[in-house]
């Protein structure tokens, strides 16, 4: 079966078609990047080899089918293991497919997991569509963590955490309740969507589980989806078969389109986090601006923790309106910037803007007693420009102070 090419057998042209132009045989270097390598069936040289082949993929990494992954997608793997410092690590579809297979890789029926108050919010859509009707308890703990330790039980198996959480960045020791949770037997995944690896790394806390939504910075253009699940050795196998049994995979073109993007990942985010600074600063200075949420901030909760345990700051910052402020005056705001645009997600190279509902996304903290909170997303473009934008739309909705 080896020697594709010297086989003067078929001669018929859908023959010959299956057969050609599969020896790209050129002399020179090597291109800088790894090349997609699409496939479904991957072939062996005799029986002997596919069934070595098929005894080891378990545990090793083998190119043995394209649902197991493909050179490709091992390249980004091993990448993303790299920056989350993990003993592997698993790609996923989207970053929300990051989280529930997370969950289904290491929940069963009658486990309780202790969820982050401050998670990204489809996760609770998670918890009911999922957790609940297949018999697996959940509970929310405040973002800071500081009721953690009381919300546990005695079935308590995983601690999620999200930190900083999502919308208004709040900060929990994670050391701390890494410590706690492992001490009462539960394991801790978290959502280092935020810190991608290099503003914050979650195992090198002591986590065991970190997830990333590889659609934000990792990927930094807005035009791919992709989560990534990295682990501890410990906590490998569970994930990778269960992915493996539910044909979990992603395209080739998608994992080298993240991995394009993930070689300008620091110097993008430096620049992210020196443009929203500077947005920061110029909203902290707004009569109309209650609070600016961004953890590098002073006057941020969290701003300790952060200190302590971040590398830095992305370009994500929130700010609070008046409270009573009218919606359609929210509505006015957002509308009237012209640099942004309006619209979920965020990480790539351009501003967004969007409103962040955040009495519907958080449970244990009652916000309804506070103004609106509005999400920019501060991208590449000069920040000057991007100020300028926003005081016009400040002075058009003409909001109270
Ligand atoms: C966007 C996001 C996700 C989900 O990623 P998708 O690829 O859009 O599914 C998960 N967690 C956080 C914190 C996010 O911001």
């Amino acid at each position: 079966m080896k020697q594709e090419n010297d086989k003067p057998i078929a001669t018929a042209l859908p023959t010959r078609l299956s057969h050609m132009g599969k020896s790209p045989a050129f002399a020179g270097g090597s291109a800088v990047n790894p090349p997609i390598v699409r496939a479904s069936t991957v072939v062996f040289d005799d029986t002997a080899h596919q069934r070595d082949m098929r005894a080891r993929r378990g545990k090793e990494r083998i190119f043995s089918y394209g649902a197991r992954g493909t050179p490709t997608s091992f390249a980004l793997e091993d990448a993303v293991s790299e920056l989350e410092g993990a003993y592997r690590t698993r790609l996923l579809p989207t970053g929300l497919a990051a989280i529930g297979m997370t969950l289904l890789s290491y929940l069963k029926p009658g486990d309780h997991v202790l969820l982050s108050d401050s998670a990204y919010q489809p996760v609770r859509h998670i918890t009911e569509q999922f957790l609940r009707p297949y018999g697996i308890e959940f509970s929310f703990f405040a973002a800071d963590g500081s009721d953690a330790e009381a919300r546990m039980q005695p079935n308590t198996r995983m601690v999620y955490a999200e930190c900083p959480g999502s919308l208004v960045y709040e900060m929990c020791d994670l050391p701390a309740l890494c410590a706690m949770a492992h001490a009462r037997g539960a394991m801790v995944a978290v959502d280092n969507t935020w810190g991608s690896g290099v503003q914050y790394r979650p195992l090198a806390l002591g986590a065991d589980v970190s997830v990333m939504a590889a659609t934000k910075y990792l990927s930094g253009h807005s035009d791919v989806m992709m989560g990534t699940v990295a682990t501890t050795e410990a906590m490998w196998e569970p994930l990778a078969e269960r992915c493996d049994a539910f044909g979990m995979t992603v395209s080739p073109d998608d994992a080298w389109l993240v991995l394009r993007g993930l070689r300008t990942l620091s110097a993008r985010l430096k620049v992210h986090e020196q443009h929203a600074l500077e947005v920061a600063e110029w909203l902290g200075k707004q009569p109309s601006v209650r609070t600016v949420f961004c953890p590098a901030l002073p006057t941020h909760p969290g701003y300790h923790i952060w200190l302590r345990d971040c590398d830095g700051t992305n370009g994500l910052v929130s700010f609070e309106l008046p409270v009573n402020t009218p919606a359609d005056k929210v509505d006015l705001l957002i509308d009237s910037l012209q640099l942004f645009g309006l619209g979920a997600s965020w990480g790539g190279y351009e501003s967004l803007v969007t409103p962040a509902a955040m009495t519907q996304a958080r449970s244990v903290t009652d916000w309804s007693a506070r103004g609106p909170v509005i999400r920019l997303h501060i991208g590449l473009e000069d920040p000057n420009d991007l100020i300028a934008d926003l005081a016009q739309a400040f002075a058009g909705a003409q909001l109270a102070e």
